[in-house]
């Protein structure tokens, strides 16, 4: 598919762009690696300017940058605001903290001086970055502001219904000041990724998407024996024990469960409620998503916004049907949503076999799954049950228990008495079918570094 912005909430085509070509691919990658050349070499102290320099444009000019996100995927415009300052933060983040993070770091040997044996990082290249449309500028940011700071340079290829999304980022990094190559963002086909991937100055790959992506991204860095990272879906438990607060607990899960249209990896995808407090919650949390309210998501009074595209509807109302024909209960919450936009009718499954497909889904949109647990161990199983890692909620007024419950979830995060947080100075990463690798932080930013040993004797 070509890549197209069209408005989710009328359907409306607004712009086409053309695919790459491989000669222009060919001259995207010279021109990183020409600026990696001198970048490699720039003081932190000014790479850390250039990132501040984007957070303040950023700032500076959120309403035009939040109202192309509301354009290109239909989010509500205050989540598109809330993700601009979200990205500023990154990069604020990254210009504060990476001539720290980046210092040596001495080992203690025997035999050896404090500072004879010493870890430094050195950046590896052109860094191809593959990004998903749920969250256009925070899915780039979180890989370009850490691999800047670190001394790489980036190619991006972003999803085909953001594309004004990834030219306003190239913008802004140009007004900042990055030199030609920095940062490049390419109208790649997906057959593209071979010719990206085989060339010997692109030196790994970091995507964000669907496991199918992922394989595909990730077996090919393989062949060319390079690193990749995958953050792919999720569908985080949101535990509420029996001596939670019921009540908050499930106005925190109409939130967690619908916040950007239902389409974010660590959504609260599946409920699962002890018995003790199940009908309560369950009274409670229909109440709070029969409020929400479809409509346009530039109005500051709509609560519950179309999906990104007809397709994603389609395909999400593909797999509501699909669990009915499994058994499992499906009952619509709310009034009917509108018929013009890629609206879906908040939807309640219940009744869900561990076992199902319906079980194993990540349902991106506002599809709930609840489940009633016997009691807290019951819940844990359940939760584990999942073949995604990435998030995960637990609810109750004993933080030392959900503590020890935290620990017992197969999960790279987990919350406590909220949904799983994104935040600018938190790492961000899963286990089993959510990826590998981590975003963010040190740990984000040392993803693709040569950690060089260095001894002195
Ligand atoms: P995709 O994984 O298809 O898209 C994510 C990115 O990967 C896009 O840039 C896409 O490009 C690209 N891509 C997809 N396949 C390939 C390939 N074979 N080679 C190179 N690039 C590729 O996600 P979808 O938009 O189709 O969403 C499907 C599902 O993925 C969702 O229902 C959800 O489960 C999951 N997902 C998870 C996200 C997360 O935040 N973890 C975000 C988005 C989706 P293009 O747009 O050109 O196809």
């Amino acid at each position: 598919m070509g890549y197209a912005t069209t408005n989710p909430y009328t359907g409306e085509v607004v712009a086409t762009f053309p695919t790459a070509t491989s000669e222009e691919i060919d001259a995207a990658i010279a021109r990183a690696d020409s600026a990696f050349q001198d970048w490699k070499t720039t003081p932190v102290r000014d790479r850390a300017g250039l990132l501040q320099k984007a957070a303040d444009l950023l700032r500076g000019d959120s309403r035009r940058y939040a109202e192309i996100l509301t354009l290109e995927m239909g989010k509500l415009i205050g989540e598109a605001e809330a993700e601009v300052e979200l990205s500023a933060a990154m990069f604020e983040y990254y210009a504060r903290a990476s001539e720290q993070l980046l210092a040596p770091r001495y080992l203690p040997v025997r035999g050896l001086g404090d500072t004879d044996a010493a870890l430094v990082d050195e950046p590896m290249g052109v860094i191809f970055t593959v990004e998903p449309w749920n969250f256009p500028y925070y899915q780039i940011v979180r890989t370009l502001a850490p691999q800047l700071a670190a001394g790489n340079v980036v190619l991006l290829k972003h999803a085909s219904n953001v594309p004004q999304s990834a030219a306003a980022i190239e913008e802004l990094m140009r007004r900042a000041g990055a030199p030609e190559g920095l940062f490049t963002n390419i109208y790649a086909s997906h057959e593209a990724s071979e010719q990206i991937l085989a060339d010997p100055r692109v030196r790994g790959v970091a995507l964000t998407g669907s496991e199918e992506a992922g394989a595909s991204i990730a077996s090919i860095a393989a062949r060319n024996l390079k690193k990749s990272t995958l953050e792919l879906g999720g569908a985080d438990a949101f535990i509420v024990l029996e001596d939670a607060d019921v009540e908050k607990a499930a106005r925190w899960a109409v939130i967690g469960r619908h916040w950007n249209g239902g389409q974010v990896c660590v959504n609260s995808k599946r409920l699962i409620v002890v018995d003790a407090v199940y009908d309560r919650f369950l009274e409670a949390y229909k109440k709070g998503v029969a409020a929400l309210a479809a409509g346009d998501p530039m109005d500051p009074a709509t609560t519950l916004a179309p999906l990104s595209s007809q397709k994603a509807a389609d395909d999400l109302a593909r797999l509501v049907l699909r669990a009915a024909e499994e058994g499992v209960t499906v009952e619509e919450i709310g009034a009917p949503v509108p018929e013009r936009g890629a609206f879906v009718r908040p939807t309640l499954l219940t009744d869900i076999p561990l076992g199902s497909d319906t079980a194993k889904t990540e349902f991106f949109g506002p599809v709930t799954q609840l489940y009633r647990a016997v009691d807290e161990d019951d819940a844990v199983r359940i939760a584990n049950a999942s073949p995604f890692g990435l998030g995960g909620s637990v609810f109750s007024n004993d933080v030392a228990r959900a503590q020890r419950v935290a620990r017992r979830l197969d999960t790279g995060m987990v919350y406590i008495n909220q949904p799983t947080g994104v935040k600018a100075d938190l790492p961000f990463g899963g286990v089993k079918r959510s990826g590998y690798g981590h975003e963010l932080t040190d740990l984000g930013l040392k993803e693709f570094v040569n950690e060089k040993l260095v001894v002195v004797r």
